[in-house]
């Protein structure tokens, strides 16, 4: 781990009153606890097996936040103990949460995944289907499921105005929904290569791993 970069991480989230969520997908228990013992306790994956792995070795104070795809017949894996989900960006998968929320009789909280970049790839809501999305969920009713605020990833590109520009739209789309939904209070932007940008654009909650851990294989 990167002790260095961590601290000045930490520092710059600090001053942006932003969490750290340390993405440690594919990093091994040992990385994961020395990085836990500089203080952090945020701890982000993309596979469910692998998390639920991990939550079980690693200290019980640790808040697990699923970032990746989530598909609906992984969400056994993660629900009972899963701090913040980031990606939730089908109907289906919330009637899912909905069935291990009562389960486990607790309440999951998540974000909604929006797609605010230019490529194609990537996972999230549709810009343009936002707003039909959040009025269906209000429509439905998920006791055990509180949407807390919104994700998303910017274009993977080295022009810093069009991540700027992504992040900014996110941002007045979050806005948007802040005024009329108490429970939104968490806008999940920023990893490695574009955090600072982040925060400066508002982000309250800040994805990274590369910069702590070292690149991934
Ligand atoms: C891997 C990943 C990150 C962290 O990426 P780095 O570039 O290593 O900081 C953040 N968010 C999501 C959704 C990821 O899958």
């Amino acid at each position: 781990m990167f002790v260095k970069a961590l601290e000045e991480i930490v520092n710059k989230c600090t001053q942006y009153n932003a969490r750290l969520v340390a993405v440690s997908k594919t990093r091994s228990a040992e990385e994961i606890q020395q990085v836990y013992n500089s203080g952090i306790r945020d701890f982000g994956e993309n596979y469910a097996a692998e998390m639920k792995n991990k939550h079980k070795g690693l200290p019980k104070d640790i808040c697990w936040h699923f970032i990746g795809h989530l598909q609906r017949n992984k969400t056994a894996l993660i629900s009972p103990y899963v701090h913040l989900i980031h990606s939730v960006d089908r109907i289906s998968l919330l009637n899912e949460l909905e069935k291990e929320g009562l389960k486990h009789n607790r309440i999951i909280s998540c974000l909604l995944q929006v797609h605010i970049a230019r490529e194609e790839t990537k996972f999230g809501i549709l810009l343009d289907q936002l707003n039909h999305f959040v009025n269906e969920i209000k429509t439905k009713t998920f006791p055990h499921i509180s949407i807390k605020g919104l994700m998303g990833m910017a274009t993977l590109t080295d022009d810093k105005n069009q991540i700027r520009s992504e992040f900014r739209l996110l941002k007045k789309l979050f806005d948007g929904l802040t005024a009329s939904d108490k429970d939104f209070t968490i806008l999940s932007m920023g990893m490695t290569s574009d955090y600072e940008i982040a925060l400066d654009e508002g982000s309250t909650m800040v994805r990274i791993g590369s910069a702590i851990f070292g690149e991934r294989n």
